[in-house]
């Protein structure tokens, strides 16, 4: 009797380190779907604000719901840096300044020379005669090729 008491002890052991290790997995696979499903809203949500391509968004929510957590740390790298709403703001920001050729240095468009390094960044357009950034294709008041 003694020793199937032992036994029966041992047994109920092992069960009970089973029991916990299932609840444990339980608890390991409930938050890695909680972290997955959390994953993939936030690549929905930011890859709306991002990127203008429907068909774009669709598969990068694809990809987050195969992937999971995986796509979320590769998305963070393949994603484009602005938001959409930003764009606008950043393409008035362009038209309003050029940088200079020699030194990247941001001027307003009415500077003629470089106010960091003094290059001169205007030359003045052969067809018209009016003042045209060296980083202009075309002079912006007659069209004429900036040669
Ligand atoms: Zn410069
Ligand atoms: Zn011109």
């Amino acid at each position: 009797m003694h020793v199937a008491d032992g036994m029966w002890k041992i047994l109920d052991m092992g069960s009970l380190i089973f029991s916990q290790w299932t609840m444990l997995t339980v608890v390991l696979i409930r938050g890695l779907a909680i972290v997955w499903i959390l994953g993939i809203i936030w690549v929905a949500k930011d890859a709306n604000e991002r990127i203008k391509s429907v068909v774009i968004q669709v598969a990068a929510i694809l990809l987050a719901t195969a992937l999971g957590p995986l796509w979320v740390v590769i998305y963070k790298i393949l994603r484009p840096p602005h938001y959409r709403k930003d764009l606008l703001l950043l393409n008035i920001m362009r038209a309003q300044v050029q940088s200079c050729p020699k030194c990247g240095e941001w001027n307003t468009l009415e500077h003629q020379y470089c106010s960091s390094c003094g290059k001169k960044i205007k030359q003045s357009c052969k067809e018209c005669h009016s003042l045209v950034a060296l980083t202009q294709e075309y002079c912006s008041n007659c069209w004429a090729p900036n040669l």
